[in-house]
């Protein structure tokens, strides 16, 4: 049996036969790993109360035979305790952690993964920015970090620049009048994903909420589940009980 460290993003838990608890991190060092945390459920246990999604956490992990991990101690690296007193954050938060759940875990082993997320989870603690396009700039992000940014600045079928009026997701950017496929694009929209993508993030995650927010969340959205090929829930159900208290 193998022992390690390693610090991890709580991406879900759920529950494992009468007392254990299984979680899904986002780990450092070793990418995604499926954990197990035994008598996590009892009030006496140390392990449970800081496997909870969204936490970041320091875990001493041993691997067993095959792929089965198990917990031998848990710390709390962040809390982020603006976040879990917000519902919008954790909402958010939770339309984040669902996205990295569905990318396979033989894809990507990589620390690029776990510092996206980590910052993502800051962000979202942050009081000055607003949390609802914090998952939208996250998909974008993952996306262009998995090499499959969406193209913008041109048609991307012909590679005529003005003007773009439609995006199509399975295509991979904006398209012209000629090429038009997908879904209509608005000048507010196209003006928001390029702000998003070209390092005007901060600015426009301070603003109440800016014109083409509704569209650019809608099509970063199907973007991003067209590409990791899953149907993603997290925005339309309510988080589970572990959060918000
Ligand atoms: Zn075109």
């Amino acid at each position: 049996m193998i022992e390690f460290a390693d610090d991890a993003i709580v991406l879900r838990t759920y529950t494992s036969g009468e007392a254990d608890r299984v979680a899904v991190l986002w780990t450092r060092e070793h990418g995604k790993l499926r954990v197990l945390a035994k008598g996590a459920r009892k009030t006496s246990s140390r392990l449970g109360g800081s496997l909870e999604t969204l936490a970041h956490v320091g875990v001493d992990l041993i691997q067993g035979r095959g792929e089965r991990y198990i917990v031998r101690h848990v710390v709390h690296r962040e809390r982020y305790a603006t976040l879990r007193a917000d519902y919008d954050r954790i909402a958010a938060g939770y339309a984040v952690v669902e996205v990295a759940n569905a990318i396979p875990a033989e894809d990507v082993a990589d620390e690029g993964i776990f510092e996206l997320l980590r910052r993502v989870l800051l962000t979202l603690d942050d009081p000055n920015f607003r949390p609802g396009l914090v998952p939208t700039s996250f998909f974008l992000r993952l996306l262009a970090y998995d090499g499959s940014a969406p193209v913008l600045d041109a048609c991307v079928n012909c590679g005529r620049s003005e003007p773009l009026v439609a995006f199509d997701a399975a295509i991979g950017g904006a398209l012209c009048p000629q090429c038009r496929s997908g879904r209509p694009l608005s000048p507010d929209a196209l003006e928001l994903l390029r702000r998003i993508t070209g390092g005007d993030l901060a600015a426009v995650l301070r603003a109440e909420e800016p014109p083409g927010t509704g569209e650019v969340a809608s099509l970063a959205h199907e973007a991003v589940e067209l590409h990791f090929g899953r149907r993603l829930r997290a925005t339309h159900v309510a988080p589970p009980r572990d959060l918000g208290r």
